[in-house]
């Protein structure tokens, strides 16, 4: 069967508090003629967003998916937005995402079998799905808004599904080959807000094993801090330039803005491998930094741009 809905969701600002924000945002939305500057400044003002070349992308994301619509250029909520609005049931985004975006389906019913990390649960996708990916940054993103949706929560990694969500396959089960209709499921009993925000991010990186010399077993758990650092600076810059605010310049294999991690420290020069070290940045700016004929300036300017992030943390 031809699927046309698309492969990958856009995340949206606030971490654990998506929906909280999401509903502040939609509100200030339905106020007057709020212009895509205004939408913009207000994303900035109220979240730790920082590059309006994401918050247009993950604006646009919300476009296809019908929770905001923009008319002429005001901005306004679109008819799934307004429903959750009136309704203030997870279950109404659920089903935009569903009915727009490849995927949730084949990860809530492999969850329903046993608990999954996101590696796993990019293998599941890779093979009942059209998804063809490498690392599993789409998987992630699926996963985030199941979990600020209330329907699985992930601990130390492992995503399993919470009792909401064990109601919402028996439901999609029900309901497969007739009209879905929305139900209301037993929020008390799972609190949305398991989604691994960019902050959150931050603390298993600072918390991930220090790195030191020697033996395997220490390689690999440096391999694993060194992963979590640079999950925290790729996240934190969503595809775009920490250095210069251009767009990533092209997606990598797994459909990923392709950018890279600069240490602002060396660790060779004591810099520790710290999400607090580390930015985000575009192959040029990379180049620039470390062959240029003024790189260590422009890596002072980094580490500025870096100890401004880093106080937001
Ligand atoms: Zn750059
Ligand atoms: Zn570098």
């Amino acid at each position: 069967m031809a699927d046309s809905r698309r492969l990958t969701a856009d995340r949206f600002f606030g971490g654990t508090d998506r929906l909280t924000i999401l509903k502040q945002f939609l509100g200030y939305l339905g106020g007057e003629n709020r212009s895509m500057s205004d939408a913009v400044e207000w994303l900035i003002k109220n979240t730790r967003a920082s590059s309006p070349k994401t918050i247009k992308r993950h604006l646009s994301f919300l476009e296809t998916i019908d929770v905001i619509e923009n008319t002429g250029g005001t901005l306004l909520p679109g008819r799934t937005g307004r429903q959750f609005l009136e309704t203030d049931e997870p279950r109404v985004l659920f089903d935009t995402l569903h009915e727009n975006v490849a995927g949730f389906e084949t990860i809530l019913d492999a969850l329903q079998s046993a608990p999954l990390d996101d590696e796993a649960l990019m293998a599941v996708l890779n093979e009942r799905g059209p998804h063809d990916m490498k690392s599993p940054g789409v998987a992630r993103r699926h996963r985030e808004w199941l979990a600020v949706l209330g329907y699985v929560k992930a601990d130390d990694g492992v995503v399993r599904l919470t009792d909401a969500g064990v109601a919402l396959c028996n439901d999609l089960q029900r309901a497969s080959g007739q009209d879905r209709t929305s139900t209301t499921t037993d929020r008390s009993s799972t609190p949305p807000g398991e989604s691994t925000s960019v902050s959150e991010l931050f603390n298993q990186a600072k918390q991930a094993t220090p790195t030191t010399t020697g033996t395997s077993t220490v390689e690999r758990q440096q391999y694993s801090r060194r992963d979590a650092v640079r999950e925290f600076a790729l996240a934190d810059a969503d595809g775009v330039c920490q250095g210069c605010g251009s767009d990533a310049p092209f997606l990598d294999k797994d459909g990923e803005p392709y950018l890279e991690v600069h240490h602002l420290y060396r660790r060779a020069d004591g810099g520790a491998d710290d999400p607090e070290n580390v930015l985000a940045i575009c192959p040029n700016c990379h180049r620039r930094v470390h062959y240029g004929q003024n790189g260590q300036a422009y890596n002072a300017e980094l580490r500025e741009i870096a100890e401004e992030r880093n106080a937001k943390l």
